[in-house]
């Protein structure tokens, strides 16, 4: 039977001396179905109910796939509201702990411009907002996403509810074809397959069950 602890991932030491000190040594389901596949740079499709550690799997693997002496936007992850983004710009925090010199930055709307100019200025690995305000900043000439190596989709279904499917469209077309973009999702409506098939190359689906 496969190992669901995370010591037997190839994780940097830090990363791994970090999750013991957060109590977190063995994965979740969805994290052990999907990490793997994430860490090797594959297209994935996640889909799990709320609560069963999503953030983390995809989480440890933007941690993982930053290179920290590039300093440039690597990863970014849009969430569908600043409540969701605050909590995984939290969770990020918490997992790049012992991970020196990765910054995080996150860009929500319903807060001034002008903090958020200066932060780009200084620059960040890892960039977490919303549609809206990603979108501003592209527009603005504010925000480049010409380096990035991973964009996640996080609750990518409400994103798609909330009507932001238009706003998606125009920050993925700023992003590298070459990216590896995650979908995470508590549901899989026709329209995530939809969004799948326009932003994802040969991507892999790993479902976990509500009953598991
Ligand atoms: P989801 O995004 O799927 O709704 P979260 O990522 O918010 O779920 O995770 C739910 C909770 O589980 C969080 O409090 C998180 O700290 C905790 N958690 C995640 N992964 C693990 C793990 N492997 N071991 C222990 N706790 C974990
Ligand atoms: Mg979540």
């Amino acid at each position: 039977m496969k190992s669901t602890l995370f010591a037997s991932l190839p994780l940097k030491a830090a990363m791994l001396k970090n999750l013991a000190s957060l109590d977190y040594h063995e994965m979740t389901p969805i994290q052990a179905d999907s990490l793997p596949l994430i860490l090797s740079g594959t297209d994935v499709i996640a889909q799990a109910k709320t609560g069963s550690g999503k953030t983390a799997a995809f989480g440890i693997g933007l941690l993982s796939r930053i290179v920290v002496p590039r300093f440039c936007i690597q990863g970014l992850v849009l969430c569908p509201t600043r409540e969701l983004a605050d909590q995984v710009s939290k969770e990020l925090r918490r997992l790049a702990r012992l991970i020196e010199n990765v910054k995080i930055l996150t860009l929500c709307g319903g807060v001034p411009f002008g903090p958020q100019f200066g932060s780009l200025e200084h620059g960040a690995h890892i960039v977490v907002g919303t549609p809206g305000r990603i979108l501003d900043h592209l527009g603005r000439g504010s925000l480049d996403l010409k380096s990035l190596r991973m964009l996640v989709l996080d609750e990518a279904d409400r994103m798609l509810d909330m009507g932001f499917k238009d706003d998606l469209d125009v920050i993925v077309a700023a992003t590298p074809r070459n990216r590896q973009t995650l979908l995470f999702s508590a549901t899989y409506p026709p329209s995530i397959a939809t969004m799948s098939a326009s932003i994802q190359q040969h991507p892999l689906t790993v479902k976990v069950d509500a009953t598991h």
